[in-house]
């Protein structure tokens, strides 16, 4: 379930990191991922290690105040760090791709897409 008011809400500003709906999507993409059936495993193995990887080093700078781009809740665990990237890549990416280029480079793996250009 959702807020429709905070979906409404994080849709009115595209800039500034937060947004609902493609944090839910995030957490959706990823459990259709995880969940057998004859579609999962979508996602490159490889890249989503890679990215999993990348968050206890990652989770650690937001804990610290070294990585500031990232809301607290980045850290809570990969889950929550994956979503808020997603919303990171969609809604600041510029500044993600500034912070780490290596972890832009990998959500856009990830989703098969790109938000500022070519791989
Ligand atoms: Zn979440």
């Amino acid at each position: 379930m959702l807020s429709v008011n905070n979906l409404i809400k994080g849709f009115a500003d595209a800039s500034d990191g937060i947004n609902l709906g493609l944090h839910e999507m995030a957490h959706a993409l990823n459990l259709e991922n995880m969940i057998k059936n004859d579609e999962f495993r979508f996602i490159e193995t490889k890249i989503y290690f890679k990215l999993r990887d990348e968050y206890p080093i990652e989770a650690q700078k937001i804990k610290t105040g070294q990585n500031l781009l990232y809301r607290k809740y980045g850290a809570a665990n990969f889950q929550e760090f994956f979503a808020v990237s997603v919303e990171l890549f969609f809604e600041k990416p510029v500044d993600l791709k500034d912070y780490n280029p290596y972890l832009y480079s990998l959500i856009a793996k990830v989703l098969n897409l790109e938000t500022l250009g070519s791989f």
